[in-house]
């Protein structure tokens, strides 16, 4: 709440925010977690999750982490349905850090940090026009637009696999495009793609260029073949890019440490980013494993990094007349190190 200074203030939601909000919340400490817009993360554009443990039938992303949601809330975690807008985070350990959205003033004395990643762009000509109306970057969102039309998937990974074995139930045609012969999917993935008869693989080719054509399912990809330079155009309906994800970690650009390609940073085997009662899980740190069960595991580690560091480290007073969150009944036993 505006005007109280919170234990723990979550950004981001998906698996990793939301398991830290799980933990935290059993531990007393009443999280905020400010969950965007489309709560839920990457997740919430997923079909079928198959390799989440507990769920021996898979189950579908967004069901999943409504069941997150769901868990977390009933351990007292409140939800801000909206984006966090600009953070200012203390240098000194104890100190109080703000987090606003709009023109609300959020304070608390830890923030986690799991903002997750964003789909990646192909940044070439059209492909911005044309967002929206011919270029996608979630097959489980928009398949259904392209019925019996020709489409390409560019990419070469696990989510090429899966938007390309998704929107073979839609599309008349998936041509998956991508700039190597060889595949960075896994081999199960890949293996159902290739079964799949509507599905054909066009490579070693990149996109160099998307344009209208006559009507609005009627768009134009320009392939450029990597080794022989050789042109061609593919009349499409539609086109679904799966090149992988960008960490969203604008909002603290400069406050902690990224890497050069904008994961932030984190000491050793903890999350903590370096600058005290401040932690970041989840796709914001990792550009390894990056699988739903890996965030929740870091999610966990958030939470517990914060709760030993409320335990730990002398705070700052409260400013005068604003109220402390629920630290003292905190209960420290059940995940104490
Ligand atoms: P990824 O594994 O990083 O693959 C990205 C693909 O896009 C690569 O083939 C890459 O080509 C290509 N690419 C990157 N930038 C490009 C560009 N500018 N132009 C053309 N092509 C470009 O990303 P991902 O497929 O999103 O997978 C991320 C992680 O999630 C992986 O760990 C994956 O296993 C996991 N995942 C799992 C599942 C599942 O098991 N159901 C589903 C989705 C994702 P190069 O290979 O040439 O670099």
């Amino acid at each position: 709440m505006p005007g109280e200074v919170e234990n723990v203030i979550i950004v981001g939601s998906g698996p990793a925010g939301y398991t830290a909000a799980l933990y935290t919340s059993r531990a007393n400490l009443r999280p905020l977690v400010i969950e965007g817009f489309f709560w839920g993360g990457l997740l919430q554009q997923t079909t079928d999750v198959e390799n989440y443990p507990g769920f021996p039938e898979g189950i579908m992303g967004p069901e999943m982490m409504e069941k997150f949601r769901d868990q977390a809330e009933r351990f007292g975690t409140r939800f801000i349905t909206d984006q966090a807008t600009k953070v200012e985070l203390a240098r000194e350990p104890g100190g109080i850090h703000k987090v606003w959205v709009g023109d609300d003033e959020h304070q608390a004395r830890t923030v986690i940090l799991a903002m997750g990643a964003e789909h990646k762009k192909l940044g070439v000509p059209g492909e911005e026009e044309l967002g929206g109306s011919g270029v996608s970057y979630c097959a489980t969102c928009d398949a259904a637009f392209f019925k019996d039309k020709p489409t390409i998937i560019v990419g070469g990974g696990d989510s090429a696999m899966e938007e390309a074995i998704f929107l073979s139930k839609f599309a008349s045609d998936v041509k998956v495009i991508h700039r190597r012969s060889e595949f960075r999917a896994s081999k199960i993935m890949l293996e159902r793609a290739r079964d799949i008869d509507n599905i054909e693989f066009v490579t070693p080719y990149v996109v160099e260029a998307f344009e209208a054509g006559g009507g609005p399912f009627q768009r134009i990809a320009r392939l450029r073949n990597t080794e022989t330079g050789e042109q061609r155009d593919l009349e499409i309906g539609g086109a679904f890019i799966a090149i992988g994800h960008e960490p969203q970690s604008q909002i603290v650009g400069g406050q902690v440490r990224t890497d050069d390609e904008g994961y932030v940073v984190t000491e050793g085997r903890s999350t903590q980013t370096g600058v005290p009662g401040v932690f970041a899980a989840g796709d914001l740190v990792d550009h390894t494993y990056r699988q739903a069960v890996t965030a929740a595991g870091s999610g966990c580690e958030a939470a517990l990094d914060a709760e030993w560091y409320l335990r730990d480290t002398p705070q700052v007073p409260t400013p005068e007349g604003m109220p402390e969150g629920d630290l003292a009944e905190a209960q420290w036993a059940p995940t104490s190190r």
